[in-house]
């Protein structure tokens, strides 16, 4: 029996349209990295996309962050690293990667988001998992700057607004605004801007992105593994686009 007609026999009509949308063989996996600027929403793209495929949306930077918060080993080297304004090493990050590759939700494929970050990395990266797509997000610097200045948060909890409204040049992006102007849908608490949402900070880190991400690029695209996607929309849209890319591939 093949993956689809197990799926077919046994489980309801939603599964099948997953499940044809997944994979040709149970022993298809899809391996994915997302590149995107900071601020092109590749970690909603992410989360979004993943749970379809039943894969894993890997972030280094969650990693980092849970194992800051625990105070492992890990985190406490990470920690330092990071507070005198230095990346954490390639060997460092490598072994972050192989571990987290070693769970059982790994098994059908994944996606990297902030992964690899170097070329190093990259090449290491080849030596311990097959990758099979790299999505490359794109997104004007400019609109990237318009979104991130317009970005307010719930100094409570956290949730994140957006007030741009941003309409031109074949890009439509809606704002994400509260009910109530300024105050929390979920908590009331007040909306602020972040201190490191100012223009000049938001530009230096799209140029370290750029310098950092342009070798990975090239790498992949000798590979002919990148495809590239403009963002032009919300996510309701974009989230779709993404798929199709993707389900294009599988059938490839
Ligand atoms: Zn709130």
């Amino acid at each position: 029996m093949t993956f689809f007609e197990s799926h077919l026999s046994c489980k309801g009509k939603r599964n099948i349209i997953f499940s044809l949308t997944k994979t040709k063989d149970d022993n298809m996996s899809m391996n994915m990295i997302f590149f995107g600027p900071p601020g092109s929403g590749k970690g909603t793209y992410s989360d979004r996309i993943c749970p379809g495929f039943g894969i894993p949306h890997i972030s280094t930077g969650d990693i980092f962050r849970h194992a800051i918060a625990e105070k492992t080993e890990l985190g406490k080297k990470v920690e330092s690293l990071l507070k005198t304004g230095k990346l954490v090493d390639d060997k460092t990050v490598m072994n972050i990667i192989k571990e987290r590759l070693k769970k059982p939700d790994c098994k059908k494929g994944f996606v990297f988001d902030g992964f690899p970050r170097t070329l190093e990395q990259a090449k290491e990266l080849e030596k311990i998992a097959k990758i099979d797509l790299v999505i490359n997000l794109n997104l004007a610097d400019e609109i990237l700057i318009e979104k991130a200045l317009a970005r307010r948060i719930c100094e409570k909890c956290g949730n994140v607004y957006n007030i741009a409204d941003i309409k031109r040049n074949g890009i439509s992006m809606p704002p994400l605004l509260p009910k109530k102007t300024g105050i929390c849908d979920k908590c009331s608490g007040k909306l602020i801007q972040r201190k490191d949402d100012n223009e000049q900070t938001l530009k230096d880190r799209l140029d370290v992105y750029r310098e950092q991400t342009m070798p990975l690029i090239e790498y992949y695209k000798k590979r002919g593994m990148i495809k590239n996607v403009d963002v032009v929309a919300g996510p309701e849209i974009m989230v779709p686009k993404i798929l199709a890319v993707i389900k294009k591939e599988l059938k490839a």
